[in-house]
């Protein structure tokens, strides 16, 4: 949503620029004022838009400033209401004044490409949450800047850049949900890329932080990354909790198979819709890498069945997520025993489905034992790793008896 790389010594530029406007003229551009905010727009902009805007924006302010009291510039954050085509919902940069001074502008783009926007989306979203939703985002990026050029944050650190943004438009739009909208990428292909080198789509997990943690979390990673780099970071952010970043990360994969992420049910329909497109399981759980059954014989599982490649079963990249599906087919006690080389350090969730419904069975131990599998259609081992070098691993079903 956000060109961040033009710093264009524009501000004056624009203040001369209302006042050569001819009265009359057939596109005037025309400034509004609210408390925190000056607003720019060409005559074209309705007063409601504007107003919807200007409402967006001083809803952020309250959420972010007011409430949970992050800093931000004490003047006047200049905001300009794009007439026509842009790309993206808004964007925010910053701009030197005559004085060399850094100053913020957002933009927002106009309603007709807002609206676009908003219904392209696989969920979609009204104009009013599209609205609040960017508006928070584009602003939580000047307390962002603000951090950052006051030595608590740094914008440089771009895994809590965009991914924060998109986190924190549920504070403000919370019915917009549409950071599963930018999360696609990461639901369908949870181990495509390490997830710290991820933007948009990577909201989710920081969702899910605020769920469970609270915005404050997310304020002291912030403040964290200005002395230590990713990981290391949300280590120390979480310190007070007794966690580090893959215990968190670990629930939060967890909390993923097992049905218990935030807004379940924008989840599920942002699957469905993105399964008629794609085909495939959808990602309302992450999606099996190797799907095998349990006739109560012993079998090692050690390649990738769910694509052509039949690969050797690997969690590929730093916090990605890798699933494997044991349909049921007997009653035989299952113990289910994960190997990897020692070092690989891989973290595990065990899930049973019955149906719709799923049970976490634990998280942690590289074994586990099911008296009575056929309760459940499938158990699912869900895997994830830390920095580790390597993420390999196979499966081993026996009888337990
Ligand atoms: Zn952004």
């Amino acid at each position: 949503m956000t060109e961040r790389a033009r710093h264009i010594a524009s501000t004056l530029l624009t203040l001369l620029w209302v006042g050569v406007c001819a009265p009359g003229a057939a596109s005037d551009t025309l400034r509004a004022e609210s408390t925190h905010f000056v607003i720019t727009h060409e005559s074209e902009a309705s007063p409601g838009y504007v107003a919807l805007v200007t409402r967006g924006l001083e809803t952020a302010y309250e959420a972010f400033v007011t409430q949970a009291g992050f800093a931000t510039f004490p003047a006047r954050v200049d905001v300009r209401i794009l007439p026509g085509e842009m790309d993206g919902m808004g964007a925010e940069y910053l701009d030197e004044d005559e004085d060399g001074q850094l100053l913020p502008v957002i933009e927002i783009a106009s309603r007709q490409a807002m609206l676009a926007a908003a219904e392209s989306m696989w969920l979609a979203v009204s104009l009013d949450d599209a609205l609040l939703s960017t508006t928070a985002h584009e602003f939580f990026h000047v307390v962002q800047d603000y951090a950052s050029l006051h030595g608590h944050g740094d914008i440089e650190e771009v895994a809590f850049v965009e991914p924060h943004a998109t986190a924190v438009q549920e504070i403000v739009a919370p019915r917009a949900d549409d950071y599963l909208d930018a999360a696609v990428d990461f639901l369908a292909a949870p181990d495509a890329m390490p997830f710290l080198d991820r933007g948009y789509d990577a909201g989710l997990f920081w969702v899910y932080v605020l769920d469970r943690y609270g915005l404050d979390a997310v304020r002291r990673v912030m403040t964290e990354s200005a002395v230590a780099d990713g990981a290391r970071a949300i280590d120390r952010a979480f310190a007070p909790f007794g966690l580090t970043f893959l215990d968190v990360w670990a629930k939060f994969a967890a909390a993923w198979a097992s049905g218990r992420l935030p807004d379940p049910a924008a989840l599920a329909e942002t699957s469905r819709a993105w399964r008629a497109q794609n085909g495939g399981p959808g990602f309302v759980t992450p999606p099996p890498c190797a799907v095998a059954r349990w006739d109560g014989q012993a079998v090692k599982i050690e390649r990738t069945t769910e694509d052509e490649r039949a690969e050797p079963l690997r969690v590929e990249t730093p916090y990605g997520i890798d699933a494997v599906a044991i349909r049921v087919h007997a009653s035989d006690a299952l113990r289910i025993t994960v190997r990897a080389a020692s070092g690989v350090g891989l973290r595990v969730a065990w899930v049973g489905r019955r149906g719709e419904r799923l049970d976490l069975l634990g998280i942690g131990p590289l074994e586990i034992t099911v008296s009575q599998p056929n309760r459940y259609d499938e158990v699912r081992v869900v895997l994830t790793r830390g920095e580790t070098p390597s993420g390999r691993y196979t499966l081993e079903l026996s009888p337990a008896s």
